[in-house]
């Protein structure tokens, strides 16, 4: 019998023994081919040699070292290399232990920049339905995914949502992609009016949407409209880059792509790529002088800043990425996995949509490809496609669909970066006979 608080509390999960490039094994030698990368984590697979190498050589180092009393060499080098890759002026880099860590920094950070700024009427947040920013109070009230936020409800401190950039659902039939990118974007200057705007402090986004719409990224020029009414009022950008960033989509952070860069950024997942629980912050020079010349202290902090064994992994694995070229593979790949899910399932009868950039797609599952009715949530097709899967040796993260219509059920595909034309073709197979079992 388990002791463990599961996810579930009615189901053990099965138990993971191995892993083996893309591949997890079970305790029964069964084999799982890593469609998703577990929660877009596993960038690099599961048996990286050069990780591990790192791993080793810094255990014999150094394990850790509080940061209220030493920094260290391998966290120093990981601040170094994000800012060396890092869009804009971000220039400072404050290492957590994970993606909601990141972004909780990343709203105690602004708060505390506008206090030290002489600013301190700036608290409210403006962030979009159909997002996750993590589990904690702060990083949940700032995400919008209702189910989550529900039974929390009375504890979350109060934001303000505006739309999500959703073309497939929300463009009019007859409205250009940069017409609706604008409109949408404006929603974000017609909030800050209606709040006023000397009391709203940032504005949160992912810049492709992750685990609650399936990987959907935003129409050309919206960032940047986005960007726009921020700097015309003040207000700090936040991007959240936990899940789409480090190269995922193709590029090492998925905001280039749009031509934006954010004031403060929080990244995870990838960046320790499931070799280390690591997530960091990044910030501008203005917002850490500021914070220097104020209060001189970030008032925050957690046991394992700056973490000298999780910066050693990560610290390898951005030179996985950026020396052996897995970022443009990620693209590369994306590309062609991409077309061939198109040509398997793109006239498949309960396929609305298929989206996405790199190794970051999203299936959006409909009941009517016409009306783009989604299936009734209570039949949970997300979770049988995720069951059924496992049966067939394939993870896919599963997404459920909202009661309200906002989006439907929709399938999370983000394989490791090392994935290989065979295993694509593995992985559409495994799909294919999963959808023909469950349809
Ligand atoms: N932000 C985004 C976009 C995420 O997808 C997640 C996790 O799924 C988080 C934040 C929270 O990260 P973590 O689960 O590492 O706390």
């Amino acid at each position: 019998m388990s002791k463990i608080f599961h996810r579930s509390s009615t189901q053990i999960p099965l138990q993971a023994v191995a892993g083996d490039g893309a591949y997890l094994i079970d305790q029964n030698g069964k084999r799982y081919l890593d469609g998703c990368g577990g929660a877009a984590v596993s960038c690099l697979g599961h048996s990286d040699e050069f990780v591990k190498q790192a791993m080793h050589e810094q255990l014999d180092q150094l394990a850790y070292a509080h940061t209220g009393f030493f920094t260290s060499e391998p966290a120093e080098t990981l601040a170094s290399n994000l800012i060396a890759h890092a869009p804009g002026d971000l220039d400072r880099v404050y290492l957590v232990s994970g993606g909601s860590e990141a972004m909780e920094s990343a709203l105690k950070l602004a708060r505390q920049y506008f206090i030290d700024k002489g600013e301190p009427h700036r608290h409210k947040v403006i962030a979009r339905h159909q997002s996750y920013h993590g589990n904690t109070l702060g990083a949940l009230a700032t995400g919008g995914n209702k189910w989550r936020r529900a039974p929390y409800a009375p504890m979350l401190f109060e934001t303000f949502h505006i739309s999500p950039c959703y073309e497939y659902r929300h463009r009019a039939p007859n409205e250009s992609s940069e017409h609706y990118g604008k409109r949408v974007a404006n929603e974000l200057e017609a909030e800050i009016l209606k709040l006023g705007p000397e009391s709203v402090m940032a504005f949160v986004a992912e810049p492709v949407v992750g685990a609650t719409a399936g990987a959907v990224p935003a129409v050309e020029g919206y960032f940047k409209r986005i960007r726009e009414i921020c700097d015309q009022y003040g207000i700090l950008l936040i991007l959240d880059e936990v899940m789409c960033g480090m190269g995922r989509t193709g590029t090492l952070f998925a905001c280039e792509q749009d031509g934006v860069a954010p004031d403060i950024m929080g990244i995870a997942k990838g960046l320790g790529a499931g070799y280390q629980p690591i997530g960091a912050m990044l910030c501008t020079r203005e917002i850490a002088n500021t914070i220097r010349d104020g209060a001189g202290y970030f008032k925050n902090g957690h046991t394992y800043l700056g973490h000298p064994m999780a910066a050693a992994a990560a610290n390898a694995v951005l030179h996985r990425l950026k020396q052996d070229g897995l970022v443009d593979r990620s693209k590369q790949m994306g590309e062609k996995f991409k077309s061939a899910l198109q040509d398997r399932f793109g006239d498949h009868p309960f396929v609305g949509d298929i989206r996405g950039r790199g190794l970051f797609i999203g299936i959006e599952i409909v009941e009517d490809r016409e009306t783009k009715e989604p299936f009734d949530p209570a039949h949970k097709v997300h979770a049988h496609l995720k069951q059924k899967a496992m049966e067939n040796g394939l993870m896919i993260y599963p997404g459920n669909g909202t009661k309200d219509g906002i989006s439907g059920d929709h399938i999370l595909l983000a394989p490791p970066f090392i994935i290989t034309d065979d295993q694509i073709g593995e992985l559409i197979d495994k799909l294919g006979q999963t959808f023909d079992e469950v349809f």
